[in-house]
């Protein structure tokens, strides 16, 4: 199967292949203005297929289609079609050469660098066209194969047969076996400070690190020969499920420091590994999710959803449709957890957050319970609850209110 990026237009297969004919022979000035809807939001896609779903509907196609490739498009056939993408959207793109170029933020296809339109089924990588795809899966198992001559023992272990592993940090003996000074001596001089209880003695390899083969060939890929200072104190924190707060330069290499034990905890902790990173900006979100998937690449089941704004949306809800389990908790009678996120902008909804919450069981932070907005909120509430009460007509207090209803309209 070939999965495509991008949720497309419906059209019928009939009209499909009277559009291929008719591109294939010369493209029309209608089919090059497919171009014109890419960044139209999802909403508007969604809306536009309803109300208007014959050939006019193509106008709103997310991707952008140059005529050059359309042409190489239809070349593509009708059982290849059928097979490698729904049959309901067009045909993959057949050769790279076919494919335009990334534009900033976009995915990029991991062979030749094009736009990553498509992603592989079989691994969850981004790749522009068939011949990249096939490529691709060329690549991989060149690699596996290596992997395996070079190391017969451990690659037998991998990549499946890890998901039923266990993994548990401990520190390697030949840190065990340095003298205290020898640690303090080396914090020291690479400029580690640690505050904390008990912290674990940082590495000094990532082979101290007892990572699965396959990650250890990534960091080699990726040029990480050594760990850099804030990993060297990080992942092995992080390996054991520590709360961490960082702070190291800007290139310092602090991405891998938390991915890695992000990665690891995810692929050896649950069978349905999910972690959530939010960044203060999108280039960092997507500079991330780059470097975790080079990181990830050859593990079982490990795949990323990356949800920015400013990029075209359909994408975006096509990879957590599909692979999202370094959708909403709690129903049908299974537990889950939620994160809701408050600060200052939201601090008029405090008590009634605090409200709906508490009886739920959660355990609420103190810097809500302590508010000085929430006491207020709780007090007006309370007050308005007492008049409330007051006015309420009750046999107790029915005569009261008669007299001071006669009493008014006297004075009047
Ligand atoms: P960061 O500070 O996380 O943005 O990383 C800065 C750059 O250093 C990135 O390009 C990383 O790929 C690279 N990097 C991170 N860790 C290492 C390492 N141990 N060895 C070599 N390069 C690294």
């Amino acid at each position: 199967m070939f999965v495509p990026r991008s949720l497309k237009i419906k059209r019928n297969a009939n009209e499909d292949g009277k559009n291929c004919v008719t591109k294939k022979m010369k493209p029309e000035a209608e089919d090059l203005q497919l171009d014109k809807g890419r960044d139209v939001p999802f909403d508007a896609l969604v809306k536009k297929e309803a109300t208007t779903p014959d050939r006019h509907s193509s106008e709103s196609c997310p991707l952008p289609s140059p005529a050059g490739q359309l042409a190489e498009v239809c070349s593509v056939g009708p059982e290849q079609g059928a097979k490698d993408s729904h049959p309901s959207e067009e045909p993959v793109k057949s050769f790279s050469k076919t494919q335009r170029w990334a534009e900033p933020g976009e995915p990029v296809c991991v062979v030749c660098g094009r736009y990553g339109e498509y992603i592989c089924d079989k691994t969850d990588e981004d790749v522009c066209s068939l011949e990249c795809k096939a490529k691709h899966l060329l690549q991989v198992r060149e690699k596996e194969e290596k992997l395996k001559l070079s190391n017969p023992q451990k690659a037998d272990l991998e990549p499946e047969s890890l998901l039923n592993a266990f993994y548990v940090y401990k520190e390697h003996p030949f840190i065990l076996n340095l003298q205290e000074n020898q640690i303090e001596n080396l914090k020291r001089q690479l400029g580690i400070l640690v505050q904390g209880q008990e912290v674990t003695r940082p590495i000094i390899d990532f082979e101290h690190c007892g990572f699965p083969e396959a990650l250890n060939h990534n960091l080699k890929k990726s040029g990480y020969e050594v760990p850099t200072p804030i990993q060297m104190q990080m992942i092995p924190v992080g390996l054991l499920g520590r709360d961490i707060l960082a702070s190291a330069d800007t290139g310092s290499g602090k991405t891998a420091a938390f991915l890695l034990p992000v990665i690891i905890r995810a692929l050896f902790e649950s069978k349905t590994p999910s972690a959530l990173i939010l960044t203060p900006t999108r280039e960092l979100a997507i500079q991330i999710e780059k470097q975790a998937k080079e990181l990830m690449s050859g593990l079982p089941r490990m795949k990323t959803v990356l949800l920015v704004g400013g990029l075209p949306l359909p994408p975006q809800l096509y990879r957590l449709q599909q692979h999202v389990k370094v959708g909403r908790v709690g129903r049908l009678g299974q537990n889950g957890t939620a994160i809701t996120f408050i600060n200052n902008n939201s601090k008029r909804l405090f008590w009634d957050i605090a409200k709906r919450v508490k009886p739920t069981g959660s355990i609420l932070p103190p810097q809500l319970l302590n508010s000085p907005y929430l006491h207020d909120q709780k007090r007006k509430e309370q007050q308005k609850d007492k008049q409330t009460q007051n006015d309420l007509v009750t046999g107790a207090n029915l005569m009261d209110i008669i007299r001071k209803h006669d009493k008014s309209n006297s004075q009047k």
